[in-house]
Order: structure tokens, then C-alpha cells, then sequence
């Protein structure tokens, strides 16, 4: 049948393509001298790459210029402006002239020039060592001969398989979307950043294979499994029509579950559950709008920093939370202030981290940078004029977090009413729960926020110690370990107590059996991605909170997540019978 390398699924649906290997990692360089009569047919050479090089990054502008707007493409003029400085190409040519090869010169000098640029004080310029690496890639493989390992070269045919190592940021605004079919990584996990842009961009991708990227070469034929989390390669013919019918069948059931845009979320008991969306990226909107989502329950802002080569302006994002709110008018849009850090790294970079997880990140660093948390916060004020925004807090541990950003608060307000901009002072003001020492101190929020949120992603990182980003460690990122359900419950339980909104926006409400038992834990506000709309919608109409509430109480005296596991698989399969129960979980 071919060979299945087993993964994990991070955006579901099953496709059959034409692999194409995407390496982007230095190459190995041999050490090669020349003779004194070599030197100018070796500058010669390296001049010839560089001017390549240099057509190849238009092209990739003009694509991401296509593909994610001008502001994403403004980072290949800084590629081309690095290739023309001459500290950089004269120190390439020194070596040359003492005798080393082009590819050894380039190496060495990079090298030295990336060193520097870490090491920098100066936030533009370790910006600037992600793009020395993508650069130096680009201008090795061009010396070496190798073969173009440039997204730009994805077949125009449409039915591309990318198997990549990782997505960066920089490689993603480069991809031409439309000819993507689906993607497989090495690295990752259902809730690493590429899985959630994956689901975004409603691209089937199976993460965390290990080593696809050894096992596949361009032009394989293979299968992308991602409901199951499997890549199967150089399928047999029967292979192939086996899973041609599977996927029929996936569609036909997603395509009934379509109904469910226009049916009220209501539990056979009567429950009426609210059901948002969340947001990645701003034009995903658009195809939001059309799954019957109440509003947006997180939206996510780090597109706005993320690969850029600029802060954006004030301006830019007050159209950017303006389009949403738009496209949702009188429904709330809880718009979180930037997550940056960990593996979502902003413009300037960070200084280097040992755990990056565990460091300046999110609010903290918003805290520490002031001067750019308030351009933040008066675009939040600015759009609030435009419909029913909310402010969302990520990483809080503790309530002197939320009264420092109100001071903020207050004081963009003051300045802009000093200028006579128009905006709203009254917006509401929340934090995500995705710590233990915020879920297990929620009930002193009470006088600082309006709402919680808890982000299970991270509130499952931090419980059970899991980096959520590590493929090795993906059987042991169990959302339904007693401790994590503990904390949700005990969230949950001292936010009605003061009586705010407690809803969930990490994974666990996109995936059936989780939000099963959040229903049962009391969570009555639900944030899903786009694709998971439709079959969280299904479940919510087909369970009780009766059951669902045992379920849950049950799987709180679990000893182990799987235990858990069972007893609400079970529970579910009472409710809705087996074969619905299978077919639920299987889409998720
Ligand atoms: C979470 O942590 O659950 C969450 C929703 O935020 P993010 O995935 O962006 O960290
Ligand atoms: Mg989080």
C-alpha cells in the first residue's frame, strides 16, 4: 500500500498530491582552495550567484507581495539591501583572495556576520540574523548547485504537497496558497503556531512526522491523511482509490454538517451554548462570517508583528480590528494584545532565551516596551468606535498585570481625547487563563477583570510541564489529564461566582470529546477555528448537560487522561451512539 510515516493531525482533510521537498537549512560546504590563477573566475562566480540571488528574492517579493501584502514583502528588500553591502561582499572577496573557495568565503563570513548580529543590543539588527540565515541559504545553494529549494518553485500544477522541515514566518508569506494542497513538517504539534496557521488557512497539514523530509523526494507521489495524522508514500493504485473514497466520504459528511451554519447551538436539554471563532489571520474573515460563528472569541494579533520588517502603525491596526469587527457587526471580537515570544517571534527579534516558553513573552514583554503596547492599545480604543471590542490579556500570572495595562489604558484614552481622536474609554477588559497561577487564583480577578478566557494550549503546556511545540513529546500533551480539567473546573466555578463570562479559545474546544467535557465542566462559551464550527456545532445538539456534567465530574476523579478519555468516549457514545460518536471524533 506504500509507507505511512505516522504524525500529527493539525488541520484535517485527505489529499493526494505531488510531493515537493522544501529544504531550507544551511548546506553543507566543503572546504575547497583555489590557485592564484582561479581568484577572478571565483569572484566572477560569486558576483554571478549574488546577481541571482538578487532576481530570485524579486520574484519572491512580487509573490508575497500577492500572497500576504506589501508589509510581509518588505522583508525581501532588506535580503536585496544586505546582498549590496559592500562590508559584506568585500569580506567574501578578501577570502577569495587569499584562496578559498566562493562557497567556504561565503560560509565563514556569514558566519562572523550572524554571531554579530545575535549578539547585537540593538533589536533591528538581530532582526536582521533571521535574514542573514535566509539569505546565506539562498546564496550557498545557488554556489553549490543545488536544487532550488525555493517555496517560489512550488508546482503551479495545484496539487503540491509541501514537506518541509518547519514553517517559519518567512517562509510562509512566501507560499503561493493557492497551489498548496497540503503540508507536512517534521517538527511541530497540534498546537505549535504552524498547525494553527495550517487550520487558518484551511490547508490540510499533518505535523511532528520526524523525518518526512529524508524519507520523500520532489515529485513522489503520496498520500496526505491528515484527519489521521498520516502521510503515506508512493501509494499503490488501490492505495490511492481506497483513500479517493474515504475522502469522498469525509466530504459528503462535511458537506451535510454545512447545515448546521444556520442551526442554533442548543443541547437536547435545552442549553443554549454560544459558539465564536477564532481569528489568525486577517483574511480568513471573510470565509468566517459564513460559518454561522456568534463573533470572534480570540483574535490572535501577532500577524501584525510576525516576519515584519516594521512595527505597524496605529492606522494600520485600527483598519486591521476595524475589518473584523465589520464583518461581525454587533457581535463581540475579543482581540488579544500581542503573544509574542516563545515561537512567535516579533520584529526586532528577542534577545536569546534558555526557555523561551518560560520567558519574556506576551504581556510581560508588553509591560517592558511600554511605548509599543500603547500604539496597541490606542488602535483597540480607536476601533472600539467601530463595533463591540474587548481586550484580552495573554500570559497573565497575576492581577498586578491587569492593573498596570488599565493605567495604560487610561492614559491612551487621556491622550487621545487630548487630540480630539475619536474613541471608545469603556472597553471591556479580560485576561486569558493559561497559567495555573491564574487559574488557580481566578477568583481575585474578580475586581480587575471583565472576563476570562482560558487558553488550554498553554494552560496544558504549563500544567503538566509539555512543551506544546515538541514532536517527541506529543503522547504526553493529554488535555484531559485530571490536573488540567481541575483547573478549568476550578476557573470556571470562581468566575460564575463573581459572575463573568468564562469562555474557552485553546484547541481543546475545536476537538469533539474535549469540548464535550468543558460542557460538562460549565464552560457554556465556546472559540473554535473555522473548520471545527460546524462539527462542535453537531456534538452541542446531540448531547445534555445532564450527561455531560457526570461525564465530566467522572473524568475529574480519573487517575490518568486516558482513563478520563474512556469514561467520556463512553459517555458520549451513550449519547449519540457509537457510529456518530466515531465519525465526530474522526473529523476533528
Ligand atoms: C492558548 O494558549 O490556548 C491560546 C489560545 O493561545 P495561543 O495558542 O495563541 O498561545
Ligand atoms: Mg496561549
Amino acid at each position: 500500500m506504500g509507507t505511512p510515516l505516522h504524525g500529527v493531525s493539525a488541520s484535517p482533510g485527505i489529499v493526494i498530491g505531488t510531493a515537493q521537498l522544501l529544504r531550507w537549512e544551511v548546506p553543507e560546504v566543503p572546504v575547497r582552495v583555489i590557485a592564484d590563477e582561479e581568484v577572478p573566475s571565483e569572484l566572477a562566480r560569486l558576483h554571478a550567484a549574488i546577481a541571482a540571488a538578487v532576481e530570485r528574492l524579486q520574484l519572491c517579493k512580487a509573490r508575497a507581495e500577492q500572497n500576504a501584502g506589501p508589509a510581509e514583502a518588505a522583508i525581501f528588500d532588506v535580503q536585496v539591501a544586505v546582498l549590496g553591502d559592500e562590508a559584506l561582499t568585500g569580506g567574501i572577496e578578501a577570502l577569495i583572495r587569499q584562496n578559498l573557495g566562493a562557497e567556504k568565503a561565503v560560509e565563514l563570513v556569514f558566519l562572523e556576520w550572524r554571531e554579530r548580529f545575535t549578539r547585537s543590543t540593538n533589536p533591528l539588527m538581530r532582526e536582521r540574523a533571521g535574514d542573514l540565515v535566509d539569505i546565506e541559504i539562498r546564496l550557498l545553494s545557488i554556489l553549490l548547485g543545488l536544487p532550488d529549494g525555493d517555496p517560489v518553485a512550488a508546482g503551479p500544477d495545484g496539487d503540491t504537497i509541501l514537506i518541509t522541515h518547519d514553517l517559519t514566518p518567512s517562509l510562509t508569506v512566501q507560499l503561493d496558497r493557492s497551489s498548496i494542497r497540503g503540508i507536512a513538517t517534521d517538527a511541530g504539534t497540534r498546537t505549535s503556531h504552524v498547525a494553527i496557521l495550517a487550520r487558518s488557512l484551511g490547508i490540510p497539514a499533518v505535523v511532528g512526522l520526524i523525518d518526512a523530509t529524508s524519507r520523500v523526494q520532489t515529485g513522489d507521489r503520496v498520500i496526505l491523511d491528515a484527519t489521521n495524522g498520516e502521510l503515506v508514500l508512493r501509494p499503490t493504485a488501490e492505495t490511492v482509490a481506497r483513500f479517493a473514497d474515504r475522502a469522498r466520504q469525509e466530504a459528503a459528511v462535511r458537506s451535510e454538517l454545512a447545515a448546521m451554519t444556520t442551526a442554533e447551538a442548543v443541547t437536547t436539554d435545552g442549553v443554549r451554548i454560544t459558539l465564536r471563532a477564532n481569528v489568525d489571520l486577517p483574511d480568513e474573515v471573510e470565509r468566517l462570517t459564513t460559518t454561522g460563528a456568534e463573533g470572534v472569541g480570540l483574535m490572535r494579533t501577532e500577524f501584525l508583528v510576525v516576519g515584519r520588517t516594521a512595527m505597524p502603525t496605529e492606522d494600520e491596526q485600527v483598519a486591521a480590528y476595524r475589518a473584523v469587527l465589520e464583518a461581525f457587526p454587533g457581535q463581540p471580537v475579543v482581540i488579544r494584545t500581542y503573544d509574542v515570544g516563545g515561537d512567535k517571534l516579533p520584529v526586532g527579534g528577542f534577545p536569546h532565551e534558555p526557555n523561551p516558553f518560560l520567558g519574556w513573552r506576551a504581556i510581560r514583554m508588553c509591560l517592558d516596551e511600554p511605548d509599543l503596547f500603547s500604539v496597541q492599545l490606542r488602535a483597540l480604543l480607536r476601533a472600539a468606535v467601530h463595533g463591540d471590542v474587548r481586550i484580552m490579556l495573554p500570559l497573565v500570572v497575576g492581577v498586578d498585570e491587569v492593573r498596570q495595562t488599565r493605567s495604560l489604558l487610561r492614559e491612551a484614552a487621556a491622550e487621545l481625547m487630548r487630540c480630539g481622536v475619536a474613541h471608545r474609554a469603556d472597553v471591556p477588559l479580560g485576561i486569558m487563563v493559561e497559567t495555573p497561577a491564574a487559574a488557580l487564583t481566578a477568583a481575585s480577578f474578580a475586581d480587575e477583570v471583565d472576563f476570562f478566557s482560558i487558553g488550554t494550549n498553554d494552560l496544558v503546556q504549563y500544567t503538566l510541564a509539555v512543551d506544546r511545540g515538541n514532536a517527541a513529546l506529543v503522547t504526553r500533551f493529554t488535555p484531559l489529564h485530571p490536573a488540567v480539567l481541575r483547573l478549568i473546573e476550578g476557573t470556571v466555578r470562581d468566575a460564575a461566582a463573581v459572575s463573568r463570562d468564562c469562555s474557552v479559545c485553546g484547541e481543546m474546544a475545536s476537538q469533539p470529546l474535549m469540548a464535550y467535557a468543558l460542557l460538562g465542566l460549565g464552560v457554556r462559551t465556546l472559540s473554535v477555528s473555522a473548520a471545527a464550527i460546524p462539527v462542535v456545532k453537531r456534538l452541542i445538539r446531540g448531547v445534555s448537560l445532564g450527561a455531560a456534567g457526570a461525564a465530566a465530574r467522572a473524568a475529574l476523579q480519573a487517575a490518568t487522561a486516558q482513563e478520563a478519555e474512556r469514561l467520556l468516549r463512553d459517555a458520549l457514545a451513550d449519547e449519540l451512539g457509537a457510529g456518530v460518536t466515531d465519525g465526530l471524533l474522526g473529523l476533528s
